[in-house]
């Protein structure tokens, strides 16, 4: 049997009613002669709810105490009327592994207001909850109905670093774990479900793998096994050709290649954790996204050579709130060593760089995470001038077919005539075209770029987009 990865995201798991829906397409796929290996998200918005708890309890005001105490009854509630609508009151092993972490949780949210700090240690503890209640709760509910269900502890089988709340997998550890805990029980034909976004480090402290880090536990997990399909379960029907949030008419696209979607997720398709794609490459594993909602559609299947299709243009993508950075050489021309001394600078502050430009004299930069920034100014400083402008957003145009013509960039940039352009890049892999604009206009651009690349005239349904 081929062992086939489904991970259900946050609004897949949200209630009971979500969850017998997993059921539903996990026994649907059994049926099918597959070997699920089940990973899931933590109940819809919970992560949200751990960390704001986390944030009130750091606060220590004199209402902190109350406010944690009523936030955390909250959602333990919700935990126990989920269990108990899908009649698993009565199941004395999930009740005490619940307890468990509830525990943990008041016990980690007490020393959090002791301290009036949340600690990146801390802060993976409390978010880690969430999936661990899930995956607890998922892998009861598929016992209960006669499902070959095995909790496994996600912790023990992805090994990460110790960078807490962004921490990175280590691969040999991870593979080698997924053989030793995970593999034996596929093939016995049992199901293992793992929470997702959670690990440990190799001396046994908790970690998560970043926002939205379920999706990469799938592919590490798909990855280790060598499975069939990596499948991402989530609340739309696969990629869409723009932010669906943003773009009204975006339509599904069917086929896309690994870089396509590592772009793709690389510049804020939510869809997919940007490091989704890798492990699914190393090994040639198909990845697919598909709605839980609505099991029979197709999805967007992922893989290193799809079909060519129709779409000039693969889909868009945009990240808000991010820093533009430009450093202009204070001698006139741009000296020998100085772009190392500028990204050493980047380097030191462990800050990735996203789009870079340069002209004779400067070059420019933008960064997402802007909590070094001040840092990075002032090192900065010593070498060069500086400007800093905030609230930008980044709006990318991805496509493989854009490395083969060249008049597919000039179209982009054509269709985006009287926008305030801030700086524009077309990357060495040449299948995405970048732009850097004022956060404000990022919803319009979006919009009319995707009229202009993606308008019905253009659509045809038979298609591979
Ligand atoms: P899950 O909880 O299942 O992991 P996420 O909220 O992380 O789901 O990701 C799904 C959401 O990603 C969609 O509801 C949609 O709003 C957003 N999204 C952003 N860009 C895209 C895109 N290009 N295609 C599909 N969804 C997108
Ligand atoms: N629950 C985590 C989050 O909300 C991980 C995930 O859903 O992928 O970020
Ligand atoms: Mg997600």
């Amino acid at each position: 049997m081929s062992a086939v990865v489904m991970k259900f995201g946050g609004s897949s798991v949200a209630d009971a009613d979500a969850i017998r829906r997993v059921l539903s397409i996990v026994s649907a796929a059994r049926d099918r002669g597959h070997a699920p290996v089940v990973v899931v998200s933590a109940l819809g918005g919970a992560t949200d709810r751990l960390l704001g708890l986390a944030e009130t309890a750091s606060r220590g005001h004199t209402d902190a105490d109350e406010l944690v105490r009523e936030e955390l009854f909250a959602l333990t509630q919700r935990h126990l009327v989920e269990a108990a609508s899908l009649g698993l009151d009565r199941d004395r092993a999930l009740a005490d592994a619940m307890e468990s972490s509830f525990q943990d949780l008041r016990e980690t949210l007490d020393a959090i207001r002791q301290r009036r700090r949340a600690d990146p240690v801390s802060l993976d503890v409390i978010a880690a909850a969430g999936e661990l209640l899930s995956s607890r709760l998922v892998a009861a509910a598929m016992a209960a109905e006669g499902l070959p269900a095995v909790w496994v502890d996600a912790r023990s089988v992805i090994v990460t670093d110790d960078r807490h709340t962004c921490a990175i997998p280590m691969m040999d550890e991870t593979n080698a774990s997924v053989a030793a805990l995970v593999a034996p029980l596929v093939a016995e034909g049992r199901i293992p479900v793992l929470g997702g976004f959670i690990g440990r480090t190799a001396d046994g402290t908790t970690t998560t793998l970043g926002r939205g880090g379920s999706d990469y536990s799938a592919s590490l997990v798909g990855a280790g096994l060598g499975a069939a399909e990596i499948q991402i379960w989530t609340d739309v029907d696969g990629m869409l050709t723009a932010d669906p949030r943003i773009v009204h008419e975006a339509e599904i696209v069917r086929h896309l290649s690994f870089a396509e979607a590592a772009e793709l997720a690389y510049f804020g398709a939510k869809v997919l954790h940007p490091s989704t794609i890798f492990p699914a490459v190393d090994r040639n594993i198909p990845v697919r996204i598909l709605n839980s909602r609505r099991p029979d559609n197709e999805g967007t299947r992922i893989v290193a050579d799809p079909p060519p299709g129709h779409r000039p243009f693969a889909a868009l993508a945009s990240k808000r709130g991010i820093t533009v950075i430009d450093i202009t050489s204070t001698r006139m021309l741009m000296a020998h060593g100085f772009l190392r001394r500028v990204f050493e600078v980047f380097e030191t502050y462990e800050t990735a760089v996203d789009v870079v430009t340069t002209s004779e004299v400067s070059v420019s930069v933008t960064i997402d995470d802007d909590r070094r920034a001040a840092a990075i100014v002032a090192a900065l400083l010593e070498i060069a001038e500086v400007r800093v402008e905030e609230q930008m957003a980044i709006l990318a145009v991805v496509g493989d077919r854009l490395a083969i013509d060249s008049s597919l960039a000039a179209r982009v940039l054509g269709s985006l005539r009287g926008f305030p352009l801030r700086m524009v890049s077309q990357a060495a892999s040449r299948r995405n075209v970048t732009i850097v604009l004022p956060q404000s206009y990022l919803r319009a651009a979006m919009t009319h770029l995707h009229q202009e690349l993606f308008g019905v005239a253009e659509a045809q349904p038979e298609g591979r987009r």
